[in-house]
């Protein structure tokens, strides 16, 4: 019986997540829940699946949560404030811990549960952009296990050998493509991009998730991170990456070996596949997902990336091929832009204009520990704050 965590338990990763593990009450036991502040969710979820703890990074939401949950016996523990998310990820009755917090707010947790020597099912792609190299050795340091969940990444990890820790050219690795379904925005002409609104950036053509993943796959600047994550994941380089524009999302990635095979991970689009291999790697479950059908889906097509409609892919490729801190003020100043935009206080092609001026003010230095990762992110979240407030 493995215990499991979910922080990010509200979003569309965690409820996926929750999903697939209730399939499987033999195998698995959900131990902890974390939210940032939906109380009336988490009550919700705390009813249903009933976890020993529950935490709110928001303190004054613990407070509600206390209440709205004051009728249910066995109780569950409720911790409040962002230090709690730690605490869970290194309790000794946790031995999965699903990443799925939204940006860098989930790092430290991603951080602690690699240190416990936990098998970490990483959602939170932020969390290596922003602190690869140290998130990295951090595993390796603690015999901690890091699974990728971004659907892609997983199917890459599936189209790779298991000996591929030892190098990608060792194994054969030509290169990995990395496919990118191009967002709601994939045929649309550059000058109407300017004028969308927050609700057509999330209305993703073959996903349904959380809002600041839907505008990164808008502006693609998602496969950007997606990139650095893979860079991070499999110890390559940009270069030896190719994003391949596959507006179907049927094929998940690929591989493509030095003797001309290429290998390639299909399914439906549905979190729960990549959530239930990485749950029970190296064996398999069941994922609720439905069979695919090929006939059905027909045909695949595919295009090359068009970087002139989307800026922040090829930011991305540069603050990867910048490296060191290069990422850090990439995410973070595209979180501040984002967050912005959700609230309409700047348009969708401002995004870039804030991420890609901050990348040319900010100095890039390499990383050396988690404080000046900390720092650097902090700083350039005050920069984009400052932009924005010049641009209204
Ligand atoms: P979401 O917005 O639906 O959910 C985010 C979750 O994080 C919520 O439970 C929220 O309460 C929690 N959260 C937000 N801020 C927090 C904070 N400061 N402290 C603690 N908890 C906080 O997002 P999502 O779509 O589930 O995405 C989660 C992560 O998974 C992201 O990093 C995203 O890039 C990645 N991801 C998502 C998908 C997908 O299909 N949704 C696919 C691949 C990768
Ligand atoms: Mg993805």
């Amino acid at each position: 019986m493995k215990g499991i965590a979910i922080l990010g338990a509200t979003g569309s990763i965690g409820l996926n997540t929750i999903d697939v593990v209730l399939r499987h009450p033999e195998r698995f036991q959900i131990v902890a829940l974390a939210a940032h502040r939906n109380v009336e969710s988490m009550a919700e979820l705390c009813r249903h699946v009933r976890p020993r703890y529950a935490v709110m990074a928001a303190p004054d939401a613990a407070q509600a949560l206390r209440a709205a949950l004051a009728d249910l016996r066995p109780a569950p523990e409720i911790l409040a404030g962002a230090a709690a998310l730690e605490t869970i990820a290194a309790l000794p009755e946790v031995d999965y811990l699903m990443a799925a917090i939204v940006g860098a707010a989930g790092l430290m947790s991603t951080l602690t549960a690699a240190r416990a020597g936990k098998r970490v099912l990483l959602a939170n792609k932020e969390a290596l952009v922003v602190a690869g190299a140290l998130l990295m050795r951090t595993v390796a340091e603690h015999g901690a296990e890091l699974l990728p969940i971004d659907s892609e990444h997983n199917a890459i990890f599936q189209c790779l050998p298991p000996t591929h820790r030892a190098g990608l050219e060792r194994v054969g690795v030509a290169r990995i493509l990395l496919t990118a379904s191009g967002g709601p925005f994939r045929a649309a002409a550059p000058e109407t991009l300017a004028q969308v609104t927050p609700a057509q950036a999330c209305a993703h053509p073959n996903w349904r998730m959380g809002r600041k993943i839907s505008v990164d796959s808008a502006t693609m600047m998602n496969k950007g991170l997606e990139l650095i994550e893979a860079c991070w994941l499999f110890d390559t380089r940009p270069e030896h990456i190719q994003v391949v524009v596959h507006p179907q999302s049927v094929i998940h990635s690929l591989v493509q070996y030095i003797d001309g095979s290429v290998l390639a991970q299909l399914g439906n689009p549905d979190m729960r596949t990549p959530i239930a291999h990485a749950l029970a790697w190296p064996e398999r479950i069941a994922a609720g997902v439905a069979p695919l059908d090929l006939f059905a889906i027909g045909r695949l097509d595919f295009e090359p990336p068009a970087f002139d409609r989307f800026p922040c892919l090829r930011l991305a490729y540069e603050a990867a091929t910048a490296g060191g801190t290069a990422p850090a003020i990439l995410n973070a100043t595209n979180e501040v832009a984002v967050a912005a935009f959700l609230e309409e206080k700047i348009g969708f092609a401002d995004i870039p204009r804030v991420v890609g001026t901050a990348l040319d003010r900010l100095p890039v230095a390499p990383v050396t520990d988690l404080a000046q990762v900390l720092e650097v992110d902090g700083r350039a979240r005050a920069l984009a704050q400052d932009l924005i407030a010049n641009l209204v």
